[in-house]
């Protein structure tokens, strides 16, 4: 194809570009920090597929991000020389906005009336690329694929429409080309044009990315003879210099590292626009050397529940990326963490599907595992509101381990908490739960259900009321499931309040005067009990008497091992 093609947005990138170019982001430096970190992951693709395909044509000799600034004309570019895109990826990627959370992002921002908060969520759903628009009229894109002869050029003003056309001189890698706003000229502050501010964001934001970003050196006013020069066409390029200090952060000593660093390595890798709720480092020496960098967002991403979401644990082997989303390394159920894992020992060509077999990654899944869930103990013993918050955002997921993760079971729910009918408000540890136990209690009882107010009205739940003995309310459907999976806590067998016989009184209780009372009574209502019974048979198994209520007249009561209700619909939901 040769010529220029003119493309609409799809409806929900045209409202995303509006909001960027219309965006009271209070931070809008961080544009830069997107363009850097899509130039650093094109480099380290690059670096990748040239390792992985011997026949690449590609120059990987001076992988590195550069910036240019022309102060007369305002515009800003960022340029690469890594991977580069096709065609179809420039339609595809930065055409269209297909991310399966966009449209949820943007009825939140509908119903959301607070201008700052709309701006909140544009930082909490961090839409890269596109970012740009907050500080330039005219983005243009060229960019040609390694290995490709034909280069694209993508430009739009962000307002509805984008062109795409063929280039053939274009260089391998990507450039980004911002036509800067005119507004922004009056604030010194910023100003994108300058060099001074432009090289503050790199280092405040970008500073740790691991491939040079260069930049012209900062520069006196050309002299009266230099200008002249340059009339004559003699100027030469400056020499560039390397604005970031390239250090993988991982691998510098504890304490060199600022908290702040940590957060924007964070963003970096997670594409988050928040800072973390907690940065964990190990490392490790020996046989089998690792260092590692996770963190655990503070809010959960839109995509958590997604088929298709990605990055999770990056595996780096001796600072090279080798992949995005290392499944092997963090289970299913901690899949919010992010972070990077560099092994010393592993070899480039590694998979996907031997990592799974590989013993020492599993030896390092078993101490990273460890190490989430033992910080995230640390969290709830040191700061019990910084723990709520995990909680609300991700225990839902940690909960999911329950099923699967036998060996880490008891620190799982060592930091799980429940709603119970101790405190309408405050949920509560097993570990609190098993502390207010009363004397001639032996379990901990449970009801699951619907919503906590169905759970508390039910008529299972009376004597336990009368008693003082506390129940837990699980109404998340995936308690459904773990209840059934894990039998005991500290040694007390969890149990459920509606389900089998639930025995409420001690031992000592039972004395003979009252179990002849209750066979007496037995004997009574024999006629009855067996006239309901059978003309109830469709509906239910069995009818008899029960002590466990005091002012219901009846309920309904599953065997031990029956499906409770919520799971009946849980299961008639997906069709079984
Ligand atoms: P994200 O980085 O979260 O995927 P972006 O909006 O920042 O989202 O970028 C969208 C996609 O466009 C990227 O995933 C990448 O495939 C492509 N892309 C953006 N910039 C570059 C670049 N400099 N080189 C190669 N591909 C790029
Ligand atoms: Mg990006």
């Amino acid at each position: 194809t040769t010529g220029v093609e003119t493309f609409e947005f799809q409806v929900e990138a045209r409202q995303l570009l509006q909001l960027m170019i219309h965006s009271i982001y209070s931070n809008k430096d961080v544009f830069l920090r997107e363009l850097i970190s899509n130039a650093s992951d094109a480099l380290d693709r690059l670096r990748l597929e040239s390792l992985r395909d011997e026949n690449l044509q590609a120059d990987t000799s001076d992988l590195h991000i550069a910036i240019e600034i022309d102060q007369e004309s305002r515009t800003l570019t960022v340029r690469d020389n890594g991977i580069g895109m096709s065609h179809e990826g420039v339609v595809e990627l930065i055409g269209t906005i297909a991310n399966s959370g966009t449209a949820k992002f943007l009825k939140e921002l509908r119903e959301s009336k607070d201008a700052a908060a709309s701006a909140d969520l544009i930082g909490q759903f961090g839409v890269g690329f596109y970012s740009s628009f907050m500080v330039a009229d005219e983005v243009t894109l060229e960019t040609r694929h390694a290995g490709e002869s034909q280069g694209t050029r993508w430009v739009s003003s962000g307002a509805g429409t984008y062109t795409i056309e063929p280039v053939d001189e274009a260089p391998q890698g990507t450039s980004v080309t911002l036509k800067l706003k005119a507004e922004d000229t009056e604030d010194h502050l910023y100003d994108y044009a300058s060099p001074w501010k432009i090289r503050e964001i790199v280092k405040q934001h970008s500073d740790f990315i691991t491939w040079p970003i260069r930049m012209a050196p900062a520069q006196a006013p050309a002299t009266a003879d230099e200008a002249e020069q340059a009339e004559e066409g003699e100027e030469k390029a400056p020499e560039l210099e390397t604005v970031n200090s390239m250090k993988a952060l991982w691998a510098r000593p504890k304490d060199e590292v600022t908290d702040e660093e940590y957060h924007e390595f964070y963003k970096h890798i997670s594409h988050d626009w928040a800072d973390p709720l907690e940065t964990i480092r190990m490392q490790a020496e020996g046989t089998f050397e690792y260092q590692s960098l996770l963190f655990i967002p503070a809010r959960a991403p839109q995509d958590l529940y997604m088929q298709d979401r990605k990055r999770g644990v990056q595996l780096y082997v001796k600072r090279v990326f080798i992949m995005d989303d290392c499944e092997a390394l963090m289970p299913e159920y901690l899949r919010f963490v992010k972070g990077v894992v560099d092994a010393a020992d592993l070899s480039l060509n590694v998979s996907r599907e031997t990592l799974q077999q590989d013993r020492q990654i599993q030896l390092m899944r078993r101490r990273l595992v460890k190490k989430v869930l033992s910080t995230v103990k640390d969290i709830m013993s040191s700061d019990a509101e910084r723990y709520a918050t995990f909680w609300k955002e991700f225990g839902r997921v940690l909960k999911e381990g329950l099923l699967g993760d036998l060996e880490n079971r008891e620190a799982i729910l060592e930091v799980c908490s429940f709603a119970s009918t101790h405190d309408a408000e405050q949920p509560t540890t097993l570990r609190g739960y098993a502390e207010r136990m009363k004397d001639g209690q032996e379990h901990i009882y449970y009801m699951t259900g619907e919503s906590r107010s169905i759970v508390e009205s039910s008529p299972h739940m009376e004597a336990f009321r009368d008693k003082g003995f506390e129940v837990l309310l699980l109404t998340d459907p995936i308690d459904e499931l773990w209840v059934d999976a894990v039998p005991e806590f500290d040694g007390k067998q969890l149990r459920s309040i509606a389900k089998g016989q639930v025995d409420l009184d001690s031992q000592d209780e039972k004395d003979e005067e009252a179990e002849a009372e209750r066979e007496q009574r037995q004997k009574d209502f024999a006629d009855l009990l067996s006239w309901m019974t059978s003309t109830l048979s469709e509906q239910v198994k069995e009818v008899r008497l029960s002590s466990r209520l005091t002012t219901s007249p009846a309920c309904i009561v599953g065997d031990t091992f029956d499906v409770t209700p919520a799971l009946e619909n849980i299961y008639r939901s997906m069709g079984q």
